[in-house]
């Protein structure tokens, strides 16, 4: 069976040759877990934090060794109470063509409710950060003017669209080229985007804000950040999602004017998704309702062959992908 490692530490941008496609025999499976074949595996921006040495809120990858992260797949042997062959489960062993889960770490999904991929994206763990970082972190509130970085991408996508249909006077988004801001504007009903490779952050940004902005959904840090702060209004808030303008090199910028933030009493606050679970049965019954009624729309970038998955990383790390990128193995 097939399987993507980790060949070496990136230096800045991850290339090709910092994985390696490798053989390993099928696993066997022992009690309390299943062998699950992939159909489709997650590539996300933290992967590449896990690439680097050092402590985060996910231990590193190791060299040699398979990465791992989301995916779905079919279980084709179990010896687990409570999962059959035959079953979709999603679960962390991606970057693999065959994976033993432990059944704890499985959760069956309903290929029939949904297409697998969305459990990957739009309903899965990009679509929860969305939902829980607007509502519960930002503290939305109808009437807001809201501001979503990196918003063609598969957390953005679903953040702007949450905003807009929980009755933000203005969602702006902005993205890294002229088509992906289009279809936020034509596709995603956003109110105003920009592209930020066009000017500096904070003029594009107060021209499409001339009011100012009260909630900042952050998934790039740096510039944009920065520029948000200038632009929120009193008592602002921002929900902290990622700084992936951050990822891929040694010089981090920050956010100069962070002292504004004292005088308009600014909350910045960063999270993480799974300190949000107690959301999961109103994001599901929400976002999926939206879905199914038409309002609310979604892409996924989708690269196919398992060997194509150190290329499908990078170039989301590019901005390659509009919606959630995804490795069909
Ligand atoms: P995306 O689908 O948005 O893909 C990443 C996108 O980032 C690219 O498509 C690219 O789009 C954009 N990008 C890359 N480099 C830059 C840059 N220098 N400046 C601005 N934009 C850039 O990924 P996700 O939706 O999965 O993740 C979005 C963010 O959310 C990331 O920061 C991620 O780390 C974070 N995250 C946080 C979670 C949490 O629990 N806190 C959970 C999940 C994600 P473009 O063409 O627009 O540049």
């Amino acid at each position: 069976a097939r399987e993507i490692r980790l060949a070496s530490r990136p230096e800045g941008f991850p290339t090709v040759d910092d994985f390696q496609l490798a053989e390993a025999p099928v696993p066997t499976i022992g009690d309390g877990q299943l062998l699950v074949r992939n159909i489709v595996m997650s590539v996300d921006p933290y992967m590449r934090g896990r690439m680097n040495v050092g402590k985060s809120y996910v231990p590193p990858f190791e060299i040699g060794k398979a990465l791992d992260g989301g995916a779905v797949g079919e279980v084709v042997a179990s010896n687990a109470p409570g999962f059959e062959v035959g079953d979709t489960v999603l679960h962390f062993l991606g970057w693999r063509e065959y994976g033993a889960v432990d059944a704890a770490d499985a959760v069956k999904v309903d290929p029939e409710a949904a297409p697998v991929n969305a459990y990957l994206g739009v309903l899965g763990m990009p679509g929860m950060t969305a939902y829980a970082g607007l509502l519960d972190v930002a503290a939305f509130k109808e009437g807001d003017v809201v501001f979503v970085s990196g918003a063609a991408g598969a957390v953005g996508q679903v953040a702007g669209q949450v905003a807009r249909l929980r009755g933000a006077k203005r969602v702006i988004g902005s993205a890294g080229s002229d088509e992906k801001v289009k279809y936020l504007v034509d596709d995603l009903g956003f109110d105003a985007a920009f592209n930020y490779r066009n000017g500096p952050v904070g003029e594009l940004l107060a021209e499409a804000a001339p009011d100012g902005i009260d909630v900042y959904f952050d998934n790039v840090g740096g510039d944009h950040l920065e520029a948000a702060i200038d632009s929120l209004t009193m008592h602002g808030r921002v929900a902290l999602c990622g700084a992936i303008s951050n990822y891929n090199t040694k010089t981090p910028s920050g956010a100069r004017n962070i002292g504004l933030a004292v005088g308009k009493r600014l909350t910045l606050r960063g999270f993480l998704v799974r300190d949000h679970e107690h959301l999961r049965e109103q994001f599901a019954r929400e976002v999926g309702g939206w879905i199914a009624e038409g309002k609310l729309r979604y892409q996924e970038t989708v690269t196919e062959g398992l060997d194509r998955a150190p290329e499908a990383f990078i170039g989301m790390l590019r901005g390659e992908n509009t919606g959630k990128a995804l490795v069909r193995l």
